[in-house]
């Protein structure tokens, strides 16, 4: 019986999988593999929430060490709290631009 890590770990290598979507190595591969401290398995790129994160099928699953996997995820929250920030900026210029008042 494979875990879920193991899986991953054969099917990706012992290390980092991290394509520098956490920001801390441009560019480059990340360094960390699984002999000097234990990776996750875990969905890449992150996804915003727990949930989303939660529900991704262990095919998109990468083996990531711990730092990359934490900054990643920041990185997925922050892009998806910009995102809702400019939709709702944009609800509101319609709701505020007199133009689509006077037009119904
Ligand atoms: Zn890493
Ligand atoms: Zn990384």
């Amino acid at each position: 019986m494979t875990t879920v890590l193991e899986a991953v770990l054969e099917t990706h290598g012992m290390r980092c999988a991290c394509e520098s979507a956490c920001g801390h190595h441009e560019g480059k591969p990340c360094k960390r593999n699984h002999y000097e401290r234990p990776l996750l398995a875990a969905p890449y790129p992150p996804r915003a929430t727990d949930a989303a994160n939660a529900a991704v099928p262990v095919e998109d699953l990468r083996p990531l060490c711990a730092p990359c996997w934490r900054a990643a995820v920041k990185a997925a929250q922050d892009r998806a709290a910009e995102e809702r920030r400019r939709v709702l900026e944009a609800a509101q210029l319609d709701l505020f631009d007199p133009a689509a008042v006077a037009a119904g």
